[in-house]
């Protein structure tokens, strides 16, 4: 490096370093934590952060650390809260649970039980709802990527709703339903002009959704009665929502006027928020990397709740077709983060402290590789010994695995941390475990956690699981000469 190179340096990590208090304080975000009661956790003094009067410490001690910990009674309470009918309405919604969101069979299972549906968009998800027993008219199969198998299967079983993605599937599913003999109830999946197209979806501007109705009609196979839109974009706030179903309710008038199509199903997907995580904002993101400024936390009560939500769909819907004279149509939701997000919760350990120029490094026993959300997302944590203490040091919080993009926390403001520490990240319940990798360390353990009863849903990998379905060892090779 040269001394200019050198000097410019030097100068920019001083500026930096004078203008981080300066600029903490100036621009200290209005809200940094939510409260732990926000997840039901007590602090009992000498016991640390207990769920359900379970001390937290305890779980790591008896199951190992990293681990998942399910809060039944939350899921229970967040299911209960998608299958209520709202005041003054004739009737809710019917409810599928997006597998890929959290596919682990414990949970899956444990809202079935409820009455929840599934809603697959694999091959593989197919089978593990009809291996868990979910009768087939309780099935939603949706994706951009089915195999012809699977459509076999899901036409031969008669599930309640198969979804196209894109038009050119419909001749896909005609062929098949020729030859098993059966209709299969089909929706077309439209794409609106505030969420996710791409692959996802047949677009309604430009007529192309129009076009598949079409063609989904003629083809004589399929029995036509549903609409799916997933509008991807998480759905935070009232006006997100009630755009999105208006641009879906205006197209259903479409598919009435110009096909003569009345619906039977219209599945609104999923999308809705998790209220206590959120996307980081880049600005925020860099702030806090460069400054060290703490990461803003979203504020739960400002977020669209799941009896809001709820209460809107039905209503927009129901009025809508009372306006026009017509009979309303079922209303399917495939909620994901929005019915597990904040019923689980990682607990993780300090392996190790490094001491840097301007901050210490905690090196955890999970990372990315189990929390790869974290990346980008708000997630609440907590030091689980001595949740009260003062946030009086920062830490940058980084994993296991051998990368600098497995860094979990760049800057977090935390009280003063010790090897064997245990920490908790929250909100852990959606797009941790489908998203984990066995990248140099074994999956952790997952146990729910039901009326203060330990449950083990998922036993942790071990070394042995990794290399099961290596096949033997060949003859060693020799270099020849
Ligand atoms: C992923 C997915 C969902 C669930 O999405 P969330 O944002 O987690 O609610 C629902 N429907 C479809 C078709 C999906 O692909």
């Amino acid at each position: 490096m040269s001394l200019k190179s050198r000097l410019v340096g030097t100068a920019k990590r001083q500026v930096k370093e004078t203008l981080r208090p300066v600029l903490q304080r100036a621009m200290a975000p209005s809200r940094t934590s939510i409260p732990a009661s926000h997840w039901g956790l007590e602090h009992r003094p000498g016991q640390g952060l207990c769920l359900e009067g379970v001390p937290l410490k305890e779980l790591t001690a008896r199951w190992g650390s990293p681990l998942h910990v399910v809060h039944l009674d939350a899921l229970k309470r967040n299911v209960q809260r998608f299958l209520a009918v709202p005041p003054g309405r004739a009737g809710g919604a019917e409810v599928y649970y997006s597998y890929k969101t959290n596919p682990v069979p414990g949970v899956l299972s444990f809202m079935h039980g409820l009455g929840v549906g599934a809603e697959v968009i694999s091959a593989y998800e197919l089978w593990l709802a009809l291996k868990l027993g979910v009768a087939p008219e309780r099935i939603v199969y949706n994706g951009p990527a089915k195999s012809e198998d699977s459509v076999r299967e899901a036409i031969s079983r008669g599930i309640q709703l198969l979804a196209a993605n894109h038009a050119e599937e419909l001749a896909v599913f005609s062929r098949i339903a020729a030859e098993v003999g059966r209709r299969p109830r089909v929706a077309v999946r439209v794409s609106t002009d505030s969420g996710w197209s791409a692959q996802f979806g047949t677009p309604i501007a430009g007529g192309a959704a129009l076009r598949a109705f079409q063609q989904a009609r003629a083809s004589g196979h399929l029995d036509v009665v549903g609409l799916h839109a997933h509008r991807g974009a998480t759905l935070r706030t009232e006006g997100e929502l009630t755009g999105f179903v208006e641009s879906v309710l205006a197209f259903t008038d479409t598919l009435h006027q110009e096909l003569g199509q009345d619906l039977e199903v219209l599945d609104l997907g999923g999308s809705l928020c998790t209220p206590t995580t959120e996307h980081i904002a880049e600005r925020d993101w860099r702030l806090n990397l460069t400054f060290f400024r703490d990461v803003p936390a979203p504020d739960p009560a400002a977020s669209l709740s799941i009896d809001r939500y709820l209460a809107l769909v039905v209503e927009m819907v129901e009025s809508h077709y009372a306006r026009r004279g017509r009979k309303r149509p079922r209303i399917f939701l495939e909620p994901g983060r929005a019915m597990t997000g904040d019923t689980q919760l990682l607990l993780a350990r300090v392996h190790a402290l490094k001491q840097g120029e301007d901050r210490t490094w905690a090196v955890l026993d999970a990372g990315v590789n189990h929390a790869e959300c974290v990346r980008n997302e708000y997630h609440q944590l907590f030091h689980v010994e001595r949740p009260d203490a003062e946030a009086s040091r920062v830490y940058t919080l980084v994993g296991p695995i051998c990368t600098p993009g497995d860094t979990l926390y760049h800057a977090k403001r935390l009280p003063e941390l010790s090897v064997g520490d245990t920490l908790a990240i929250m909100d852990a319940g959606a797009y941790f475990v489908p998203f984990a990798t066995s990248f140099s360390f074994p999956q952790p353990a997952i146990i729910a956690l039901d009326g203060g009863k330990e449950r083990l849903l998922r036993r942790a990998e071990t070394f042995d699981d990794l290399v099961t379905f290596d096949a033997p060892p060949a003859e060693p090779a020799r270099l020849s000469g």
